[in-house]
């Protein structure tokens, strides 16, 4: 078996030396034992400067405000965060994006409540590849108020098209749910065109953008999106667990109810008054407290990203992806290895999936070697590139380690 050519190596130094975002890497806290991180996709690495803010946040902020931090800050940190996530990210103007709960939860309230928007309508639209928490939330959602799911049978190399959802949607539509990025192919779905035909037939758009978001270009208040959700732990690194974001279009906002009735989304909180009336604005998709710890990492990320600008993150994300299709044609097709990524970069998001039944077996291995991609069954293995984080260097480091697994256990 041939080892990755001594001209890939060559190729990769190049790339670095290259590329203008470089420098960014050293922000980014050392992990000694792991020579190549592939899973930036599933939880970004932390920033150097976010490992120092959440330290000096629970002895200073924390343990020096103590209760006092809720009224001088961590009140509205929901929102002021979810203003930032808006502008650098998701291509909104404020007062429409919030952050609390997890991507799951968040998914249940903005289905629950767009859906309580559309009166006499008694479908949802979603995909067979989509995302297990999505299919399982809105599954419980069609039990709960006795509606009916229209599947998209969606291609799992590839993703959902719009042609296939013009045909599914009709008048008795009353949410489409569906990714951006597919979790599994990397698919990069024409979120402009698709939210234009569910809005055709009068239908609601919600998209799941844990996969694009902090890789891909966003622009929710252009494409007229009417709701959004988002993970913070993947490409927006805020460390495992850290809260979700949910976006409601600004004109849906005053109509718009979530189901989970809490006391921090209710008008004048403090008031403790009877009775549940909405909050003002976006305030009103919070229900409990927020986890405000969980929120700290992802503010310095966010800076990251808006210094760099997200079109420069995206431009070396698909040199990337680009790179790795590359290199695993020449060193990983000959072993038997399938690709499930589209090959047109403007149809990819920022991670590479491959096919092998070894795959599973070859994990733990390459786990032991400091080569970090993830498995995802029945037999895919899944190259996250995170595009501040990771290097071209990196990136022959694992398609190498994958070769050597793959000829050994061949
Ligand atoms: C990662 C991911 C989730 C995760 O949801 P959690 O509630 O944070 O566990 C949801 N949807 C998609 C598409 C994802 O990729």
């Amino acid at each position: 078996m041939r080892p990755v050519p001594q001209r890939f190596s060559a190729r990769a130094a190049e790339l670095d030396d290259a590329d203008p975002l470089r420098s960014y890497r050293e922000l980014f806290v050392d992990a000694p034992s792991v020579v190549s991180y592939l899973d930036g996709n599933s939880l970004g690495r932390p920033t150097r400067a976010g490992a120092e803010r959440v330290a000096r946040f629970v002895t200073e902020d924390w343990g020096g405000r103590l209760i006092r931090g809720w009224d001088e800050e961590w009140f509205d940190l929901p929102l002021t965060i979810g203003d930032d996530l808006a502008r650098v990210v998701l291509g909104a103007g404020p007062g429409q994006t919030a952050v609390g709960d997890s991507t799951t939860v968040l998914l249940y309230k903005l289905a629950r409540g767009g859906i309580a928007t559309r009166p006499g309508r008694n479908e949802i639209v979603l995909d067979t590849d989509n995302f297990p928490t999505d299919r399982y939330v809105l599954e419980a959602i069609a039990s709960e108020l006795g509606m009916t799911l229209r599947w998209i049978e969606s291609d799992p190399r590839s993703g959902v098209h719009a042609n296939e959802v013009a045909a599914t949607v009709g008048e008795r539509t009353a949410l489409v749910v569906l990714s951006h990025v597919a979790y599994r192919s990397g698919y990069l779905a024409d979120a402009a065109t698709i939210t234009r035909v569910v809005h055709g037939a009068g239908a609601l758009m919600l998209w799941d953008l844990c996969h694009s978001v902090g890789s891909v270009p966003i622009e929710l208040d252009d494409w007229g999106v009417d709701l959004a959700v988002g993970c913070t732990y993947k490409y927006l690194n805020g460390g495992p667990g850290s809260p979700a974001f949910a976006y409601v279009r600004a004109g849906l906002l005053e109509e718009f109810v979530q189901p989970i009735w809490g006391w921090m989304g209710r008008e004048d909180v403090f008031e403790m008054a009877p009775g549940y009336r909405p909050a003002r604005g976006i305030r009103r998709i919070l229900s409990g407290t927020p986890a405000v710890l969980g929120m700290i990492a992802m503010r310095e990320m966010l800076e990251l990203i808006e210094r760099a600008g997200i079109g420069a993150i995206r431009e070396k994300s698909v040199r990337l992806t680009e790179f790795a299709l590359d290199l695993v044609a020449e060193s990983l097709v000959p072993l038997g290895v399938r690709v499930a990524t589209p090959a047109d970069a403007d149809l990819r998001g920022g991670h590479v999936t491959i096919d092998h039944p070894h795959f599973r077996a070859a994990t733990p291995a390459l786990w032991e070697r400091g080569v970090i991609p993830d498995f995802r069954a029945p037999e895919g293995l899944r190259l996250g590139l995170s595009p501040l984080s990771t290097s071209f260097a990196e990136v022959v480091v694992g398609v190498e380690a994958i070769r050597a697994e793959l000829a050994a256990g061949c």
